[in-house]
């Protein structure tokens, strides 16, 4: 399996979820070796990695920052590249937080399959969980284990006529993401809204972007596009800051009630030691439907 990019750009443009600004945001080709590399072509191209070094704020979104300049939201856009297969890429952007789209990782999805993907020519690297690592924080918990392939299991659990208890595990293969996850969106609370708006939270929040829970039901009129939608955008966030670990990687991801802040710390400690896995470059561990 050799490492991939997209075949020729594409370009998305819309708001922030959290600032409510708009932003143009292009995704380019990028040389092998190079990863998920973010400019600011406001601020003369400043570039900033997709990596778990850059992470400085998880409340309800995942943000990047270096030397003062930051980038929001990043975590829909991660989770599509990672989920498809894609290694290396530019992701221009003209303002400080990528565009929410409709909530989810569909319209980056259809995009990318309709210019394609193409190989490099350079062998992907596969970190390999050797053995299990676990973190667990006040009743949340997220753990990895070796396997064959990549897959993520993730439990929720909300007191909503429409969420209950909902559990999924779905293989990472470009394929299933596509189908099974990529189009399940950002959901969020009613009676919440005001109070993230007062800390500059959802401010471009909408029902074009969200699924908007009351008490018994939700404001949108539209269905929701699986039963279990709520614990499939659990699974495309969590993918979206593991992308954070620059690599592909063979494991079972176990989550369960967990959030940004625990996914991000997540990644980082595994990757702070090397007690739990290797790195093989050249096998072919991701599989491609
Ligand atoms: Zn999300």
């Amino acid at each position: 399996m050799r490492e991939q990019t997209i075949a020729s750009p594409v370009e998305f443009s819309g708001i922030g979820l959290h600032t409510g600004e708009a932003a143009t945001m292009r995704i380019l080709p990028a040389p092998a070796g190079k990863g998920i590399v973010f400019r600011r072509v406001d601020l003369d191209n400043f570039e900033l990695r997709a990596d778990v070094g850059s992470v400085e704020r998880v409340a309800y979104a995942t943000t990047l920052m270096n030397r003062g300049v930051w980038i929001s939201t990043v975590e829909h856009l991660l989770s599509a590249l990672y989920g498809f297969g894609i290694d290396n890429a530019f992701v221009e952007l003209d303002n400080f937080e990528v565009p929410i789209l409709d909530g989810s990782g569909l319209k980056y999805i259809e995009a990318i399959q309709k210019v394609g993907i193409v190989a490099q020519d350079v062998e992907r690297s596969v970190m390999r969980i050797t053995k299990s690592f676990a973190l667990e924080e006040n009743g949340k918990t997220i753990a990895i284990h070796p396997s064959e392939s990549f897959s993520i299991e993730y439990e929720i659990g909300f007191p909503h006529p429409l969420i209950g208890d909902q559990k999924l595990e779905v293989e990472i293969t470009p394929m299933n993401y596509a189908n099974l996850i990529a189009p399940a969106r950002t959901f969020g609370f009613y009676e919440e809204v005001e109070k993230l708006q007062a800390s500059g939270l959802v401010r471009g929040g909408s029902l074009e972007n969200a699924i908007v829970l009351t008490e018994k039901g939700m404001l949108n009129e539209t269905s929701l596009r699986f039963p279990d939608e709520f614990v499939r955008h659990k699974i495309l966030d969590l993918l979206g800051d593991f992308a954070l670990i620059g690599q592909a990687v063979q494991g079972r991801i176990v989550a369960n009630r967990a959030g940004h802040a625990l996914h991000t710390r997540f990644v980082a400690e595994l990757l702070a030691g090397t007690d739990h896995w290797t790195v093989a470059a050249g096998e072919a561990s991701i599989k491609v439907s």
